[in-house]
């Protein structure tokens, strides 16, 4: 087959190990910047551009699109849906995934726990919103943040509303969210491919940090699911419509909460963590399922 990897970047690990995955296995692989590939809008024949000459002859794209090139990044994946490609995961569903609003409202439909969350637009409904998810402590995100940047544990009444204050004077968007304490600064990230959950790993916050991320100085070690929380992430991953993702779950003393389905999951921590061969996996799911013009919106809404 011939493979395109959207990546900005082929020295990173997920990359390298999906190039080297795929090779192994006797396929052609192109790594692609998506802000280099242009494209012409039409119907009758669309194609993409990438530094002067046509792209063709792709059977499948694995899109790694980071956070920051989301809208560009989904409609060069659109095109090639659009000529037929088949994409690992599609547009629609990055899209979906890319805004956590969204991606819980739709998780809430289908009965998926959430740590309890609130969403306001006006200053004067902060106190009453803070009372609904519970009151202080209680973490505030930015809508549209990564790896643990725009996250914040506000312990108090008092400092949850000044940075409620602070980050709506700025007009971003964020939520707020009941503090799940007994998680203890750990989270559960479960790797979904193709609706297994083929590894998943635990990871612990850096000392005195409520974030597990690894990007903040977290460390990650083996867990062992159980029938619930595997049953939550593949249910979390078709809901949002992926096929490969990374779900991460909070453990509360009322069972598994999910915080975020990530698009993008990276490979190093899980694969280091677990020693499986997750980018294979990954390859493997693609040889049996990729077929030109397969793709339909799945999911909802
Ligand atoms: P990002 O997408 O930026 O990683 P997350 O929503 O995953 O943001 O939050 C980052 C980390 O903060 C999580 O991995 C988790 O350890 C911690 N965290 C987030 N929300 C909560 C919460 N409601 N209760 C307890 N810890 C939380």
């Amino acid at each position: 087959m011939k493979i395109g990897i959207l990546s900005r970047n082929k020295n990173l690990y997920s990359t390298r190990r999906l190039i080297e995955a795929a090779e192994e296995r006797g396929h052609e692989v192109h790594v692609l910047d998506v802000l280099r590939c242009y494209m012409n809008i039409t119907s009758h024949r669309p194609s993409i551009h990438y530094k002067g000459e046509e792209l063709s002859g792709f059977d499948a794209v694995i899109p790694r699109i980071g956070a920051s090139v989301t809208f560009y990044g989904t409609a060069v994946l659109r095109q090639f849906e659009m000529m037929g490609v088949y994409p690992l995961n599609e547009s629609v569903a990055i899209t979906r995934s890319r805004d956590k609003l969204r991606s819980l409202q739709l998780l809430a439909r289908k009965g998926i726990g959430l740590p309890v969350t609130g969403f306001a637009h006006s200053p004067d409904d902060i106190q009453d919103m803070m009372k609904m998810v519970g009151g202080a402590p209680s973490v505030i995100k930015l809508l549209e943040g990564t790896q643990g940047i725009g996250v914040v544990l506000a312990e108090t009444k008092k400092a949850a509303e000044s940075v409620i204050e602070a980050f709506m004077g700025l007009k971003t968007n964020i939520l707020i969210q009941e503090f799940i304490k007994e998680s203890g600064g750990t989270d559960i990230r479960c790797f979904v491919v193709g609706g297994r959950v083929v590894a998943a790993m635990k990871r612990q916050g850096a000392e005195g940090e409520f974030r597990s991320n690894i990007h903040r100085g977290g460390s990650a070690t083996l867990v062992r699911l159980t029938p619930e929380e595997r049953s939550t992430a593949v249910r979390a991953a078709k809901i949002t419509g992926l096929n490969v993702c990374g779900v991460d779950i909070l453990r509360s003393n009322h069972g598994p909460l999910v915080m975020e389905v990530n698009s993008s999951p990276g490979l190093q921590g899980i694969e280091t963590t677990t020693e499986k061969d997750v980018a294979g996996m990954i390859i493997s799911f693609i040889e049996k399922n990729a077929k030109p013009h397969k793709t339909r919106t799945r999911g909802t809404g």
